[in-house]
């Protein structure tokens, strides 16, 4: 399918797809379930840079290309076409995020300290936001980690969960309330905490849906009386809402991208599969019902990587695009997760066993209808929006009927 993506980010598409054919897609044949080491990821990785799509997102001046949103997008599609790819390419959630905000907020020295390092592979790092009831959930108000300046330092404590990759992060970036004064979405802040400072205690990694071909750890950790330095404030004080926003939009639809691709991949492997595979008669290619259900597959794809392109060019134009992010965020989340599940129905018990790469798909997919933002926390930004717009005149000019 054609989009009017730049010529830029055509090229970039076209090496990506070279990339992933030639190097990430054969790794991913050869290894089974949970088996891929970093060493793996690392040599990818310099192959990557051969190929020119390492970190295309992050600036030059960083160790990247220096690439808009808008144009590396069909990139990140490419690469979500295996589970190594995103990894391979440097543009893996949650270190693209992360890395993401301190290019857009860091200072200097932030930079030089965290996102240097990250680019080039050599730390990690987790996004911490989300906390076990009662505290901060799909409804961010809730949260209750502080953070209390004292004598240059800030002092946190709290306890979050779901802090993807926590346990093997070198630096975290932690929301904590700031201001207990402040209405909560203007009394927050993202504080950078190494995760080897005294008082975090990494409790557990979460056991979860999925043994995927990239094991993914997401940690529940505390913070007890921890202590950094006041310059660890990531962006402004009591701003936190307002970077995480800056940092979300742009994510979401990179994980969009990336599962999109997913899905895009889960097609060809069935329609492959159904090409070879014949019963009563007649090739599963051209059972009509079969047909139909890839017709109709291929076209909420095809509107999902539309819409993803739409918020993108007004998030790259300056604009917040929240309705736009969170339409495509939940649309495509749920085409991704049905068009896999589709495709390993087209393909039998082969598609539940992990001689394809459908199993690890299906392993994947189900959490992106839960992470930033769950399906129905997105209907509501969507919904607020649209009733906003209802004016009562137009409420009026509605027929009713009593009777
Ligand atoms: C694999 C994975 C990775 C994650 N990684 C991170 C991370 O790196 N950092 C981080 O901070 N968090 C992370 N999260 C947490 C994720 O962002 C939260 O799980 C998500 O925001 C939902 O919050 P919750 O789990 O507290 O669900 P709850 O707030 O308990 O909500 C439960 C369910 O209630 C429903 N619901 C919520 N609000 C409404 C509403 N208004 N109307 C109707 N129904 C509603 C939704 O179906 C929701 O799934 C991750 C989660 C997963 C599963």
């Amino acid at each position: 399918m054609d989009y009017d993506d730049s010529a830029t980010a055509q090229e970039l598409r076209d090496r990506a797809r070279e990339f992933m054919d030639e190097v990430v897609l054969p790794k991913e044949r050869a290894n089974a379930a949970g088996s891929v080491s970093q060493e793996t990821i690392d040599e990818l990785r310099e192959q990557a840079r051969e190929y020119d799509v390492y970190a295309p997102q992050i600036s030059e001046e960083h160790g990247g290309m220096g690439i808009a949103l808008r144009d590396v997008l069909p990139l990140f599609e490419e690469a979500g076409r295996s589970l190594l790819g995103a990894p391979a390419m440097r543009v893996d959630a949650p270190d693209e995020g992360n890395m993401h905000t301190l290019e857009l907020v860091g200072t200097a020295a932030q930079k030089e300290e965290w996102l240097d390092p990250l680019v080039a592979g050599e730390i990690r790092s987790g996004f911490a936001m989300t906390e076990p009831a009662p505290g901060g959930g799909s409804d961010p108000k809730m949260l209750r980690t502080t953070a209390e300046k004292e004598d240059g330092e800030w002092v946190i404590d709290g306890h979050k969960w779901w802090t993807t990759q926590g346990s093997a992060a070198d630096v975290l970036l932690v929301m904590a309330r700031t201001d207990e004064e402040a209405h909560p979405y203007a009394g927050c802040s993202i504080i950078l905490v190494p995760t080897d400072a005294e008082g975090v205690e990494i409790v557990r990694d979460i056991p979860h849906l999925g043994q995927d071909l990239m094991p993914e750890s997401h940690a529940e950790i505390r913070f007890d009386g921890v202590c950094v330095p006041e310059e660890n404030l990531l962006g402004e004080e009591n701003e936190g809402f307002t970077v995480a926003q800056q940092r979300l939009g742009p994510a979401r639809l990179t994980h969009c991208m990336r599962f999109s691709g997913m899905a895009d991949r889960a097609l060809d492997v069935a329609k492959a599969y159904m090409n070879e595979r014949e019963a009563f008669g007649s090739s599963l290619a051209d059972k009509q019902a079969q047909r139909f259900a890839i017709a109709e597959a291929e076209t909420r794809l095809h509107a999902a990587r539309t819409m993803v392109r739409d918020a993108a060019t007004k998030l790259d134009a300056g604009d917040e695009a929240r309705v736009e992010v969170s339409m495509s965020k939940v649309f495509a989340a749920n085409v991704a997760q049905e068009t896999i599940d589709l495709a390993i129905q087209c393909c039998g018990g082969a598609g539940i066993s992990r001689d394809l790469p459908l199993a690890d798909f299906y392993d994947a997919v189900r959490a992106f209808r839960i992470v930033d933002g769950a399906d129905e926390v997105h209907k509501r930004t969507i919904a607020r929006a649209v009733f906003e717009d209802t004016d009562s005149a137009e409420i009026e000019a509605v027929p009713r009927f009593d009777g």
